[in-house]
């Protein structure tokens, strides 16, 4: 940790990432051979970062300047791969942080993909629909240097749908005249996969199925609260209904909506219009529905059995946690990555809530990426029912995975834990085997 601080200063995300790791890690005494191999200092040190400029012009004509950057964690068990993200937070701390969390996410899934992630501080709801595209092309003008289907593979991720992957991908094939597997979340017409676009959200309540029928409980007539209104908590809150789940909440970064008697397949469509196309805000579900809108709050005061932060790190705190527990709270499952704060995590983990690491139960999304890419390398596209049976298949494994390594003598399991220790074994030992590089 001493090395991580002193190299990375004042990154608090990556620094938190990577103690969250290590903490489990290294609790139990580490492998002479790993050590002297210098395993865990290449681990948490990215292979490359590349920093580039975005120059744009606006619909004014006014040029505009942004940073974006695409950090290659770490390629020790495939092709990098991770998302990009749009967003006026991003930058080196975040990208180190969400790259060295999906090198292990992406070990969990078995499939042969390494970790990264990239971005540009951009703030996606400012720019008109033209602007987006040329933001994109300008973009791809410098990625497509550091990408292919064998070297690196982006996805999207906050503020980064299919509408961005259409643009960046659309500019990549008229600089480099291939059409090739370069980026995943593609549109269906044009090579993308079926399920892709749920993947994440129906993979994190596939997951919470596991572990409640694990501890010896069901799903069925769970209050659930979720925050976010993107991708991930959209078809995490249509699998939670279509499993017999009561979804009260949802939100955006102005406030959530809470709806006591719950969302239902309509209100769904609704949210999914709102949201996905016209690119509305949430407060607008509360004059629709007449349900409460809670302004600039997040829904962890709410009374819930099941909580899903799916919005972005840190945005639940030990206080939301306190009030969780005091609710009576079985389960947090994360499905945004590191949503809950260092504090929080310790608090949950202590007074024995179910945690849902998002290294497990977010895997879905880019579980769903891998095959995507081996359906391209084939020229081959599975139907919907495949690739949600390749799914939860998927999501079985990491879930077993996470007990195996995380299940104490009583029968109690750490999943945050087991996940570490799982995708830590799976990756340093390729490490070990390819020697010191
Ligand atoms: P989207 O951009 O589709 O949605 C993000 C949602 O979170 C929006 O409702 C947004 O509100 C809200 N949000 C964003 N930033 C903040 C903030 N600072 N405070 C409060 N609310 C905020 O993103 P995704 O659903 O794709 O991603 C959400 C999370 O899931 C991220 O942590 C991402 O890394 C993770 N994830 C995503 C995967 C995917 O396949 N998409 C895969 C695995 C993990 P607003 O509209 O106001 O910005």
């Amino acid at each position: 940790m001493e090395l991580v601080e002193t190299r990375n200063p004042g990154e608090q995300e990556f620094h938190q990432a990577v103690r969250g790791v290590l903490d489990d890690v290294v609790e139990g005494g580490l492998d002479d051979e790993l050590e002297r191999l210098g395993v865990l200092e290449r681990l948490v040190e990215p292979d490359r970062a590349i920093s580039f400029r975005v120059t744009w012009q606006d619909d004014e004509g006014q040029v505009r300047v942004n940073r974006a950057h695409r950090v290659q964690f770490n390629n020790t068990l495939g092709p990098y791969k991770g998302g990009l993200r749009f967003a006026p937070s991003v930058n080196p701390s975040v990208l180190k942080f969400l790259g060295f969390e999906q090198t292990l996410k992406n070990a969990l899934t078995r499939l042969p993909m390494g970790g990264a992630k990239g971005g540009a501080d951009l703030d996606p709801k400012q720019l008109s629909n033209d602007e987006m595209m040329r933001f994109c092309q300008a973009l791809m003008n410098e990625l497509h240097r550091h990408i292919g289907e064998d070297v690196d593979v982006p996805a999207g991720d906050i503020g980064v749908s299919e509408r961005e992957i259409s643009y960046l991908f659309g500019q990549y094939k008229r600089l480099r005249n291939r059409y090739a597997g370069v980026l995943t979340g593609k549109g269906l017409a044009w090579g993308g996969s079926a399920g892709r676009v749920e993947a994440t959200g129906y993979g994190a309540a596939y997951f919470t199925t596991e572990m409640l029928e694990h501890a010896g409980e069901q799903l069925d007539g769970k209050r659930c609260a979720i925050s976010g209104a993107g991708n991930v908590s959209i078809y995490c809150a249509q699998k939670l209904l279509e499993l017999g789940a009561t979804v009260i909440s949802l939100s955006d970064s102005d406030g959530t909506i809470h709806d006591p008697e719950g969302l239902d397949a309509d209100k769904l469509a609704w949210v999914k219009q709102l949201k996905l196309e016209r690119r509305g805000r949430i407060a607008e579900y509360a004059d629709e529905y007449e349900a409460d809108y809670l302004e600039g709050e997040t829904p962890w005061s709410l009374d819930c059995e099941l909580a899903f932060p799916c919005a972005t790190q840190n945005e639940l705190s030990s206080e939301d946690a306190e009030t969780l527990i005091a609710n009576d709270c079985l389960a947090v499952i994360e499905g945004a990555n590191m949503p809950i704060d260092a504090d929080a995590m310790r608090l949950l983990r202590s007074e024995g809530v179910l945690i849902g690491p998002a290294k497990a139960a977010n895997a879905g999304g880019v579980a769903v990426s891998g095959l995507e890419q081996s359906q391209n390398a084939q020229r081959m596209s599975w139907g919907p029912e495949e690739v949600d049976r390749q799914l939860r298949e998927i999501m079985r494994t990491v879930h077993a995975e996470c007990v195996e390594w995380g299940e104490s003598g009583d029968g109690s399991v750490d999943y945050a834990r087991g996940a570490n220790l799982a995708s830590f074994d799976r990756v340093s030992k390729a490490m070990l085997a390819y020697g010191a590089v």
